[in-house]
């Protein structure tokens, strides 16, 4: 069954439409992206996806239920997790304590289950032995693993990345490709990412908005080849 379906989903701002009938799918296990030029509209679409922003108009479906009018808290609990473009760890919290708070959003758990819990999700994203060290004290980059595992201890169905490598080293980059490998196909990931070089290499299918709308998808190599992405995109990349 498709995991994640939009039918013309639809947002205006005052006069500006951010999406116009955008029709989307994602099935289990995949590693899909999400491109466009500034201003596309990836963040709005994800904003509709995980309920921080009502559709003017269309439809969001999980696992063939519409959730278009669920709140995000729900949305979580049915199995989609997300990180966002900004560090949303607290860093007056140590790591575990982090991860406790994010699998709370979820199961509303014990803290035994959670305490056993968070060694794994740390060995995971290459963490380990970091429990106890203040969120604050973490390399930057070591935060956006944190914020990773952090939307791993919700258990999620689909985790919803919004450009996780941002700020990252190459070497974190690397770490990273092999973390989003390791966690398919049981979750399955959507992506939004401005690096085309990591998208490219990482994705299985790619969707391209431009101007709200859905301008292409297709697998790395059709998306390159494709003259009309080029000409909107990849031609004119800033990132
Ligand atoms: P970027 O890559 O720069 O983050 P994006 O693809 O995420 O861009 P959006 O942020 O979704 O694009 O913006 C799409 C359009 O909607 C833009 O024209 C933007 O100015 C407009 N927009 C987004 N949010 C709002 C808002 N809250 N109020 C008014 N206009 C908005």
């Amino acid at each position: 069954m498709t995991l994640l379906r939009t039918t013309n989903l639809t947002r205006h701002f005052s006069g500006i439409t951010a999406n116009k009938d955008v029709d989307f799918e994602i099935e289990p296990g995949e590693i899909r992206a999400l491109i466009g030029p500034n201003g596309a509209g990836k963040t709005t679409f994800t904003s509709m996806l995980i309920g921080r922003l009502p559709p003017s108009s269309g439809t969001v479906h999980f696992e063939g239920a519409d959730i278009t009018a669920l709140p995000a808290f729900e949305r979580v609990r049915l199995g989609m997790a997300y990180t966002f473009q900004i560090t949303s760890v607290f860093a007056n919290l140590t790591v575990q304590e982090n991860i406790h708070l994010a699998a709370r959003r979820q199961m509303r758990a014990r803290d035994a289950r959670l305490t056993s819990l968070t060694p794994a999700l740390l060995e995971q994203v290459g963490l380990a032995g970091r429990d106890t060290d203040l969120a604050a004290d973490l390399s930057y980059g070591h935060q956006r693993l944190l914020e990773i595992a952090m939307g791993l201890a919700q258990n999620p169905k689909l985790l919803i990345l919004d450009e996780p490598t941002q700020g990252l080293a190459e070497s974190e980059i690397a770490a990273f490709k092999t973390l989003i490998r390791s966690l398919t196909p049981k979750t399955t990931i959507l992506l939004i990412e401005h690096n085309m070089g990591l998208v490219m290499e990482l994705a299985d299918t790619i969707t391209v908005l431009n101007a709200g709308e859905t301008l292409a998808f297709g697998t790395p190599a059709e998306i390159q080849a494709n003259a009309a992405v080029q000409a909107a995109y990849l031609g004119t990349q800033d990132a």
